[in-house]
């Protein structure tokens, strides 16, 4: 096996071995793009790490040749005492994974190279920088010292010499500096700074490696579902100096605002700075357009790099770069990531530039997008008091109380509270509590600073570079504008325009959700401005073009003719589930009682006839909502004793009132009622059909009430389509029964009303033995509905309800489940046997209806597995419906 490429010899589609970083590097190498010479070290190589504990020996070897190739082709020698080589050593997953993994600069230097750093740049003051920047960086992450005594350091020095800022240190300071780092260095480890390259270069290769399994790279992976197995590459590039002077920069950029989408160059830049600088926000950049001025011809050619990138990646990029005594090198790129709305706006933009197709842009705007986009946002009408303005980088709007830290952020959102985390800048420390906030605000950096680039990540809302605050983590406090704030002070950003407000805010409907509620006009309408507009304009080309190619059909779970109004406006095409028990509870639940405890079919038959108008009315509400679209109503499901009394509270009164003499006979048949009908395991007892079949007359009931709803509103001259289904069916026979009670109440309604009724009469299948019989089930089904919540409980055989605080956590940690399966559906498991069920099914009866109601009805990547097993509909939550249709969409692409 070979563990390493050189960048000549790599390309964009080999992430999975050389990482993105190492696969883009190559590509905008074949490019002939001015990348600085370098080669990566493979996944496999960190695999291995993984596996025994050492790099494998072939890397060494590997290494060092493509080692000395570097230095004969640069024509000089890794260290070297006159003329160094000097290499930066970077990691770089398959998926990207901002600031989580380490990278360290200026790898070669040391007491000797650093006067051949002199010789060769005629700059003492940047090679002395660039030594410290070295021990600091290689300290840090390779000796795992902790950073703050570094820069603990670098700051007193910055005050015993009254420096603002690092540039303003001399020559002199810095190399002071360095003795003290290495001295910081000898006490911290009890050894030398190792002072030979090659060294450096084998010890920082295997900290790469290492920094793919520490804490903060694993809470980020298991949030992002990204895989702990995969590994990261490693990067050897060699270096290029953006800190020699004025002259020098460095730089991030996107080819187009990675936060509204407009069209145009983005970036910041900041001079005389090594790349770190810019994303850590240790200075505030200026903007890209200000490189024009300051460095016409850099910036031409920049300009022309970005527009080669994003024609040959046909998409948004972003561009590391560094300017080296205005010669201009680009260190990384790759397609960036952007904001929801930008995915939007960038996608029908490409389209408009005929750069991509309308299914392509499709498939890069996913319904999770689109759910972020139904956030809601600040009510712009609300009197409200500005502390201040930042950079507006991740959008959405967030209250909360001010928290200073991590440990704050979480202890309060641990009891609920929501909270803003301020910070003067962010680092890949801060993630926990980035994770906690419902909010993040910073006083440092741009749009590309850490906390920039994990919020839109994350979807978070933040802003960042409010200059004007000054934060006092010590004392607890924030002064802004002559007001002094204080921890738990509640304030309000606004992601979008970098607002920063005193207090609470009141928040409104987002564009998108006025769009999805109420149209295409309402939502131009409803915009605040010319982004908002664009925005609404792109979704609503999008959402067509879904809706255009899509092979599923889209339903809702709704329970009552308010929800069915609310998904037929979100374009429902049907109802997949009307659950039935709120029809039994309330002041019903007495009769419910009566029917329970009824000695005789008298009593019984008096119950039912109580019940009959109550939910024949609920039908009719529904089905007129809902007309002439398919309307699937389930049968009563949930065990009987939910609607009876709580069996310690009755047992306890009944005993109570039996010491005191004063018997209540109804309560005492009411608690044998409940005894007899007590069960270990209620989920797995008297339910669904079962309940059918041993209650005399309740499913008839319901039958009937909806065959009533159906005529009554025939005779409306209305187009009612209910659909009939039994709940938890595992064998043939139940449903025969079933199947016949109903055909017979069915053909009475009709026989009286004078009309003929065709309503169908199908199952769910939510058990294992429904799915492995579904041949023999479809005999008596019109349809299927698959019940994924129940089915995914029953496979596993844990319980939805009891799971999430038992386990789930240690098995998210251990990696026995990636994502919950109630959330994601278990396509190896409860996927197949869908599947089974389809087959089963499909055999039986070629033309048999098939749909899922569960909640992963409405979870995008369980949809598209949806639409590979050829079901005909997926049904969810009435604010799920768009998210769906854009996933139905994505999946028919
Ligand atoms: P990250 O993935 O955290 O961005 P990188 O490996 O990209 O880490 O490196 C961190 C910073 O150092 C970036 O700004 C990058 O541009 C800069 N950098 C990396 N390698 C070099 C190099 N060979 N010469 C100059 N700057 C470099
Ligand atoms: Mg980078
Ligand atoms: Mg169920």
């Amino acid at each position: 096996m070979r563990y390493v490429y050189r960048f000549s010899e790599g390309d964009k589609d080999q992430k999975d071995l050389l990482g993105g970083k190492g696969a883009n590097l190559a590509e905008m190498t074949r490019l002939g793009l001015p990348v600085p010479p370098g080669f990566t070290i493979t996944t496999d190589a960190c695999r291995a790490y993984m596996r025994d504990g050492v790099v494998p020996a072939e890397v060494r070897v590997e290494v060092t040749l493509a080692i000395r190739q570097m230095e004969d082709e640069l024509g000089r020698r890794l260290g070297d005492f006159h003329d160094p080589l000097l290499v930066s050593v970077r990691s770089g997953a398959k998926f990207s994974m901002p600031g989580m993994m380490e990278t360290v600069l200026n790898v070669g230097l040391n007491d000797a190279s650093v006067r051949g750093l002199i010789e060769l740049s005629g700059d003492e003051r940047f090679a002395w920088d660039s030594y410290r920047r070295l021990i600091q960086m290689f300290g840090k992450t390779v000796l795992d010292i902790d950073g703050e005594l570094f820069s603990d350091a670098l700051e007193a020095r910055k005050r015993e010499v009254g420096a603002a800022s690092d540039v303003e240190l001399t020559t002199t300071d810095l190399e002071a500096l360095v003795d003290e780092f290495k001295q910081i260095v000898r006490t911290q480890t009890g050894r030398e700074f190792p002072q030979h390259p090659r060294e450096q270069l084998d010890m920082a290769i295997e900290a790469v490696f290492g920094s793919w399994d520490t804490e903060r790279a694993r809470i980020y992976r298991r949030r992002e579902r990204i895989p702990h197995t995969l590994g990261t590459a490693v990067n050897v590039v060699s270096m290029v100096f953006g800190n020699l002077g004025p002259d020098s920069g460095t730089g991030v950029c996107f080819t187009r605002d990675p936060s509204t989408g407009r069209t145009g160059v983005y970036g910041d830049y900041l001079p005389n700075a090594q790349g770190e600088d810019v994303v850590a926000g240790i200075r505030n950049t200026m903007a890209l357009t200000e490189l024009e001025t300051l460095d016409p011809a850099s910036y031409a050619e920049l300009m022309g790099c970005m527009r080669r990138l994003e024609t040959h990646y046909r998409d948004l990029c972003d561009i590391e770069f560094t300017i080296e005594r205005g010669k201009l090198w680009l260190l990384q790129t790759r397609v960036g990531k952007r904001t929801a709305a930008a995915a939007f706006r960038i996608a029908t933009a490409l389209v408009d530039e005929d750069l991509i197709t309308m299914d392509e842009a499709l498939s890069r705007c996913s319904g999770a997008e689109l759910a972020r986009l139904m956030f809601p946002q600040f009510d712009p009408t609300v009197e409200r008091t500005v502390l201040t303005t930042g950079m507006g980088a991740s959008p959405g709007a967030a209250v909360g109380e001010i928290v200073l830290d991590n440990e704050q952020a979480l202890d309060r959102s641990a009891t609920g509270a929501r909270v803003i985390l301020v910070r003067r800048e962010t680092n890949p420390d801060d993630l926990a509590g980035m994770i906690a906030a419902d909010g993040i605000l910073t006083a440092r950096g741009g749009k590309t600073s850490h906390a920039a680039v994990v919020a839109r990540g994350m979807g978070k809302c933040a802003v960042v570079g409010a200059d004007e605050l000054d934060i006092d983590v010590a004392k607890g406090e924030v002064r802004v504008d002559g007001r002094v704030l204080h921890a738990g002070d509640l304030i309000a950003i606004d992601g979008a325009t970098g607002e920063v407000y005193l207090g609470e805010v009141a928040v409104v409907d987002s564009p998108a959700t006025v769009y999805v509620a109420d149209g295409y006009d309402a939502a131009l309408d409803h915009a605040g401005d010319e982004d908002a507009r664009a925005l609404v304009t792109a979704i609503d080309r999008v959402m067509r073009h879904a809706d255009s190619i899509r092979r599923l059909r889209v339903h809702a779970n709704a329970d009552n003719a308010e929800d069915a109004r609310r998904a037929r406006q979100r374009g429902a095409q049907g109802i997949g589930l009307c659950r039935t028990e709120h029809q039994f509870l309330g002041e019903r639940r007495k009769l419910v009682e009566q029917l329970i405890l009824a000695t005789s079919d008298g009593e019984r038959q008096a119950a039912l006839d109580a019940l009959l108008p109550v939910q024949r009315d609920d039908f009719v509400g529904l089905l007129r909502e809902m007309d002439g679209l398919p309307t699937t109503i389930r049968l009563i499901d949930p065990p009987l004793h939910e609607f009876l009394p709580d069996l310690t509270d009755l047992a306890v009164r009944v005993a109570v009132a039996q010491e005191r003499g004063q018997v209540d006979p109804h309560d005492e048949d009411v608690l044998t009622a409940v005894r007899r009908m007590h069960e270990q395991n209620p989920m797995l007892g008297l339910r669904g059909v079962r309940l059918g079949l041993a209650v005399p007359g309740l499913f008839a009931l319901q039958v009937r009430a909806i065959a009533e709803a159906t005529v009554a509103l025939l005779r409306d001259g209305l187009d009612p389509r209910p659909e009939i289904m039994v709940p938890l069916v595992g064998s043939q026979r139940e449903l025969q029964l079933v199947r016949e009670e109903s055909e017979h109440v069915i053909a009475e309604v009709a026989r009286a009303a004078g009309v003929t009724l065709s309503i169908p009469i199908g199952c769910m299948i939510e058990l294992p033995r429904a799915a492995l019989t579904a041949r023999r089930i479809a005999q008596e089904a019109d349809f299927f509905s698959f019940g994924t919540n129940d089915l995914t409980q029953t496979t596993w055989g844990f319980s939805r309800d009891d799971v999430e605080a038992a386990f789930f956590t240690r098995y998210l940690e251990n990696g026995v489940l990636t994502v919950s399966p109630f959330e994601t559906l278990d396509i190896d498991g409860v996927g197949a046997l869908v599947r089974a069920g389809v087959e089963g099914g499909r055999a039986a009866k070629p033309e048999l209806k098939l749909g899922v109601c569960g909640e992963h009805g409405g979870d995008p990547d369980s949809i598209h597995f949806f639409d590979a097993v050829g079901l005909d509909y997926v049904s969810c939550s009435p604010f799920r419906v768009p998210i769906a249709r854009l996933e139905c969409g994505r999946a028919a692409v």
